[in-house]
């Protein structure tokens, strides 16, 4: 087996339905008063729930939050928390609330309760990321990381199944790529593989049952497994690959959707082990009969030209993944390795 070094910083993790309630005294917990609570424009109404339950320690609110964490809207947040002295956020939504929470913290150093209303798994990572104009900067912080992370199933019932899916398809491959990722070892490669298991029970449950709370709550339980397997073991192939097509301005979740089982096509024959941990993960013959057979399920987005995607960007795609794949990935990358799997992806063909 090859050496490894397994440190992992865990948010308090409080779980169950009503669970909201809790949020007055996870802000006590960690010993602050003043607690300015994040949102979207959408979920400002939840934000005022939460200033309801805070009491005293209901600072404001600020519902701007937005996809990709605009700089401007960070320092538009900064300046909220100034004019009303808070020492502590509380961050109600999905990633992209969550994401302010965490760009306010990287530079005002205030302590984080996440409220999570979708399964991106943001919430349990140290990773941060912001955008300028079109640039987008991440990296890695502790100050980040959330002290406490309150997971109330019954926020999530109003997310659309179509968003359910699209983010519990990037959470399944924060845990696909974690099993070859840089750090991958064997303690983040159990909590993948449970993160698998619960996510491919959980999702087809919230696509029968969208209301249902058993098929919501596995997949939180996922969502939180395949963050801290993701922040321990570090980007694969996948989230490189990702991350360049995000840049050239491609949605988020479904661009993980597409692009995950053409990924696991390529690494899976040079990474057996992983392949099978995937596999039984599944309940399936193979980790990629698996994947696919949960995707057809979902009705999971299947082509990068459905989603805005055109072709003629594939050269320079390739050449800005090429430099960043991860050295330890199982299956050798070169330019027409990429070239073809990002055809393939546009296309939606059936992975090879
Ligand atoms: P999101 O936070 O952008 O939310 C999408 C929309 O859904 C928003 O309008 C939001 O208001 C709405 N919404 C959220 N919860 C809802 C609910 N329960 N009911 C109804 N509407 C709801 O989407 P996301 O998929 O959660 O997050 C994506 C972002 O998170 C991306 O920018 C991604 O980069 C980031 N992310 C970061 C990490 C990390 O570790 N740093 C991990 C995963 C994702």
């Amino acid at each position: 087996m090859r050496e490894f070094a397994f440190q992992m910083r865990m948010p308090r993790v409080v779980f169950g339905a009503g669970a909201l309630r809790q949020v007055r005294h996870e802000v006590e917990l960690i010993g602050a008063e003043r607690a300015l609570v994040l949102s979207t424009p959408g979920q400002k109404a939840l934000a005022e729930r939460v200033v309801g339950l805070l009491g005293p320690h209901a600072a404001g609110i600020f519902s701007e939050a937005a996809m990709h964490v605009p700089v401007e809207t960070v320092h538009a947040a900064e300046d909220a928390v100034l004019r009303v002295d808070a020492n502590c956020l509380v961050a109600i939504g999905g990633g992209s609330t969550t994401g302010l929470a965490k760009a306010i913290a990287l530079t005002l150093g205030l302590p984080i309760i996440a409220v999570p209303t979708t399964y991106a798994g943001s919430e349990a990572t140290d990773v941060w990321g912001l955008t300028e104009g079109a640039r987008k900067t991440t990296g890695v912080a502790a100050r980040v990381l959330p002290r406490a992370v309150v997971y109330d199933a019954t926020l999530t019932r109003s997310l659309p199944v179509g968003l359910s899916v699209a983010s519990g398809l990037n959470a399944l491959a924060h845990c696909v790529d974690a099993m070859w990722a840089p750090r991958a070892d064997p303690v983040n490669a159990a909590l993948a593989a449970e993160g698998i298991r619960a996510l491919a029970a959980g999702l087809p449950a919230i696509v029968d049952e969208p209301a249902g709370l058993p098929g919501r709550e596995q997949a939180l339980v996922g969502a939180y497994l395949s963050a801290v397997a993701f922040a321990s073991a570090g980007s694969g192939l996948h989230h490189k690959i990702c991350h360049v097509l995000g840049g050239l301005g491609l949605p988020h979740a479904a661009t993980h959707a597409v692009v995950l089982p053409y990924v696991l096509a390529l690494n899976a024959p040079a990474a057996p082990a992983a392949a099978g941990r995937i596999a039984r993960a599944f309940g399936s013959p193979t980790a990629l009969d698996g994947l696919q057979a949960l995707r057809r399920r979902l009705d999971a987005p299947r082509a990068l030209r459905d989603h805005g995607f055109d072709d003629s960007l594939i050269p320079e795609a390739v050449e800005a993944i090429l430099p960043v794949v991860p050295a330890n990935n199982p299956a050798a990358v070169t330019a027409a390795v990429l070239d073809r799997l990002l055809h393939d992806a546009w296309e939606g063909t059936d992975p090879r």
